[in-house]
């Protein structure tokens, strides 16, 4: 485990739960006796056939606080992330943590490297590389799983995978955007028929358009049922708190800019008035004689025009009021629509 400096500054090393740092050996892992039954619970919940979501939920029922926590807890790593959260975010484990903690050969006792590697020498990107390159030190430090366990935990892991891939729905199709261009992500396999989503302008037009964005199924999917869960455990317990929270960011700005408009739109309405009020004493001139057919047109076409373009800001105006009214609205169908669900354990498209 060794430390990590960032511009500069230390950043205390992220070691694995379970595990803590030999303060006598900085970089050998010694059982952490406090953290350790979290690790041994999780092999054992999925060697009897739990997958990572049930674990998920099985330890925030038994309010098993998650390894962020811990590692605010022990090392100050990340603290504010807990400040002014609920309750709740200390237990919320998500199904990439328990997978990783799974399928991570720390706990079988073994040291892995070279699992990443740089894209170039040039770039900062990595890229995982394939398992058969890893180079693998056996018997680092003291294991926190059996051989047998981890090998039942495996073929579970792998049974799962096979069979999610073979009926994978298209449950994100038509609602993916590139974070850069907009343009739509659109569904491609890998070689090893793995699932991910790339810009569309991309494979379409090439680097030129756009450049190579592109996130796996995999990801998406437990990032996205993470949120939601996340969402649900926040509605429930504060829904007040969250629909507040759910408009507040942009409430101030738009407060303003509501006045802004409704003085704008009485302003336009009462112009628009006198127009009319005014067309009716020209054309009683016109009919009195008192106003000349030259004059009348002249004046009706600098009136016409005015009155054209204060029906245009009148409806734009309008219309933006609304608009601002109808996000209210949506974010309390939004909240009144999660609290709906007890509890979100999968993803399923709408059709
Ligand atoms: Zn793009």
């Amino acid at each position: 485990m060794k430390a990590k400096f960032k511009n500069g500054e230390y950043i205390a090393p992220v070691v694995p739960i379970g595990y803590k740092i030999n303060p006598a050996e900085k970089n050998r892992l010694v059982v952490d006796e406090e953290t350790k039954w979290i690790v041994e619970k999780i092999f054992a919940l999925a060697a009897h056939g739990y997958g990572a979501n049930k674990i998920c939920r099985t330890l925030a029922a038994e309010k098993v606080p998650i390894p962020a926590w811990w590692a605010s807890q022990k090392n100050g790593y990340k603290t504010n992330i807990f400040e002014g959260q609920p309750e709740g975010k200390k237990y919320l484990w998500n199904i990439v943590t328990v997978s990783k903690i799974l399928q991570n050969e720390i706990y079988l006792g073994n040291t892995v490297h070279y699992q990443i590697q740089k894209l170039s020498y040039k770039s900062k990107k990595n890229i995982k590389r394939p398992k058969e390159d890893w180079m693998r030190i056996e018997n680092t430090h003291e294991p926190l799983v059996d051989r047998e366990t981890w090998d039942l935990v495996q073929g579970h892991i792998n049974s799962r995978k096979r069979s999610r891939k073979d009926d994978e729905p298209q449950i994100f199709a038509g609602l993916l955007k590139c974070g850069e261009c907009g343009w739509s992500l659109s569904a491609a396999n890998t070689k090893n028929k793995s699932r991910y989503y790339r810009c569309t302008q991309y494979s379409a037009h090439g680097k030129e358009a756009c450049s190579l964005h592109f996130i796996t199924y995999n990801l998406l999917y437990a990032f996205v049922l993470g949120r939601l869960q996340y969402w649900l455990m926040a509605v429930k317990e504060n829904e007040d708190a969250i629909l507040e929270r759910l408009l507040q960011s942009s409430k101030k700005q738009r407060k303003s800019e509501n006045a802004r408009d409704e003085k704008e739109l009485k302003k336009a309405q009462k112009r628009r008035q006198e127009l009319n009020n005014l067309f009716a004493k020209m054309y009683e001139d016109r009919v009195k004689g008192l106003l000349d057919e030259e004059n009348y047109s002249m004046l009706s076409v600098k009136y016409r025009t005015e009155q054209q373009q204060l029906d245009e800001i009148i409806k734009t105006v309008s219309a933006r009021l609304e608009d601002a009214k109808a996000e209210t609205d949506d974010a309390k169908q939004w909240v009144d629509l999660i609290q709906k669900y007890s509890a979100i354990d999968e993803l399923t498209a709408l059709f």
